[in-house]
C-alpha cells in the first residue's frame, strides 16, 4: 500500500473570549489538517495546532513545511512510521507542530488499515480517564467564578494559568480556593513567567493551598533553577516548554530537574516522539502529562488514545476544545467533567465535517 496524495487545509478558529498566559494572549487559532490518502483508499487525518511563542511555528510555516516534506510521503508505505519520522527529520530540522500533524495521520492510517483503534495499535488497553480543564489568567474574581463552574460541572482538578507577579498569582489562588474549598486539586502552570525568587516566593506562600504541581515555573532554558525550584518547595515541578523530545526528557530527568513532564504532540513531533519520551520519563521514575496547544477535538482524540494506551502518563490536560466558538470534528473523543471518552472506531476515530473542509483554504500535493 503507497501514500498518493497529501492534502493541507487551513483553519482558523475564532475563541468564544481571550485566552491569557504568562507569554502570550490568543483571541483564535491559526490550525492545518493534513489528510494522508493511499491507493487502497483509506485515508488519515492529522492536524497542526502551531504555537508561534513555544514552538515558533505558525500556520503560514506549518503549511511551507508540510508541502516541503509531501514528496517524501508520496508513494511511500503508510505503515512505515519510524521511516518517515527519520526522513522529515534528515529533510528539515525543528518544525515539531508540523511534523505532528503528518505523524497523527500515519497513525489513524495505521488504525484504519488494521482496523484497530489507536490505542490499540500502540499496544495499549482502553483506560478510564479525566481531564482537568484551565483557567486563564484574569482578575481573581474572575478567576474564581470560573472555578466555581468548573467544580459544578465536575472536573476532578482544575488547571489555572500563573506567572504575572508574586502577589497576583496569590490573590488568584486564595479567591480560587475561596470560591471552591479545600478539596478539588489545583494545578498551576507559569509558562515560564517568573524568575527563581519569584518562583519560590509563590510556591512557598501556596504549599498549603492544595497544589497538585507547578508547571514550567521559569524559562524553558533554566534547567539549574528548576532543579533549585524543586528541591526547595514541596510542590512537583513538571516541565512543559523545556521538553520537546527524548532528548530534554534525558537531561532533565538525570539533572534532576523535574517531577513531572507535559508531553503535547505538537512539540514532540507526534506521538512516534512522544511515546520515546515517556519511555525515558518511565525509566527514571518520572510519571508524565498529556496536554494540548488549541487543537480540535481531532488532535485531542489522538492524544487521548495515547494518554489511554500508557499508564505512566498520569494526567491529561485536554481541554483546549473547549475555547473555541465551533467544533467541526465527526466522531472522535467525547470530553466533559465526567471523563474522556474513547470511541473503538479504527484509528483516532476522529473526521473533519466535510462541508467545513470544503470551506477551508486548502491544497493538494498528489
Ligand atoms: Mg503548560
Amino acid at each position: 500500500m503507497r501514500i498518493i496524495s497529501v492534502e493541507l487545509f487551513k483553519a482558523d478558529i475564532a475563541y468564544h473570549a481571550p485566552f491569557r498566559i504568562a507569554i502570550s494572549e490568543s483571541t483564535s487559532t491559526e490550525n492545518v489538517f493534513v489528510r494522508l490518502t493511499t491507493d487502497a483508499g483509506f485515508y488519515g487525518m492529522g492536524e497542526a495546532s502551531p504555537t508561534r511563542a513555544i514552538v515558533g511555528e505558525t500556520q503560514a510555516s506549518v503549511v511551507e513545511t508540510a508541502k516541503e516534506l509531501s514528496p517524501l510521503f508520496l508513494g511511500s508505505d503508510p505503515l512505515d512510521i519510524e521511516g518517515l519520522v527519520r526522513r522529515m527529520d534528515a529533510c528539515r530540522g525543528g518544525q515539531p507542530t508540523c511534523k505532528s500533524a503528518f505523524d497523527m495521520a500515519l497513525y489513524d492510517l495505521a488504525g484504519k488499515i488494521q482496523g484497530l483503534p489507536l490505542y490499540a495499535v500502540l499496544g495499549g488497553g482502553k483506560r478510564d480517564f479525566w481531564t482537568d480543564n484551565t483557567i486563564g489568567i484574569d482578575t481573581p474574581e474572575v478567576m474564581a467564578k470560573k472555578a466555581a463552574v468548573f467544580q459544578a460541572d465536575r472536573y476532578q482538578a482544575i488547571k489555572v494559568k500563573l506567572g504575572t507577579n508574586r502577589d497576583d498569582d496569590i490573590d488568584r489562588i486564595r479567591a480560587i480556593r475561596a470560591a471552591v474549598g479545600d478539596e478539588i486539586p489545583l494545578r498551576i502552570d507559569a509558562n515560564q513567567g517568573w524568575d527563581y525568587q519569584t518562583a519560590i516566593a509563590v510556591l512557598k506562600a501556596l504549599e498549603p493551598m492544595g497544589i497538585e504541581y507547578c508547571e514550567q515555573p521559569v524559562a524553558h532554558w533554566d534547567y539549574a533553577n528548576m532543579k533549585r525550584i524543586r528541591e526547595r518547595t514541596t510542590i512537583p515541578i513538571m516541565a512543559d516548554e523545556s521538553v520537546f523530545d527524548h532528548h530534554d526528557a534525558f537531561k532533565l530527568a538525570t539533572q534532576g530537574c523535574v517531577d513531572y513532564i507535559n508531553i503535547k504532540l505538537a512539540k514532540s513531533g507526534g506521538i512516534h516522539k512522544a511515546l520515546k519520551i515517556n519511555a525515558v520519563a518511565e525509566a527514571a521514575g518520572i510519571a508524565c502529562m498529556v496536554g494540548s496547544m488549541s487543537e480540535t477535538r481531532l488532535g485531542l482524540s489522538a492524544a487521548a488514545h495515547l494518554v489511554s494506551a500508557r499508564p505512566n502518563i498520569r494526567f491529561a490536560d485536554l481541554d483546549t476544545h473547549f475555547d473555541h466558538a465551533i467544533d467541526p470534528v465527526v466522531g472522535g473523543v467525547e470530553i466533559d467533567g465526567a471523563g474522556v471518552r474513547l470511541t473503538d472506531t479504527p484509528g483516532h476515530g476522529a473526521d473533519i465535517d466535510p462541508g467545513y473542509l470544503d470551506a477551508c483554504e486548502s491544497v493538494k500535493i498528489d
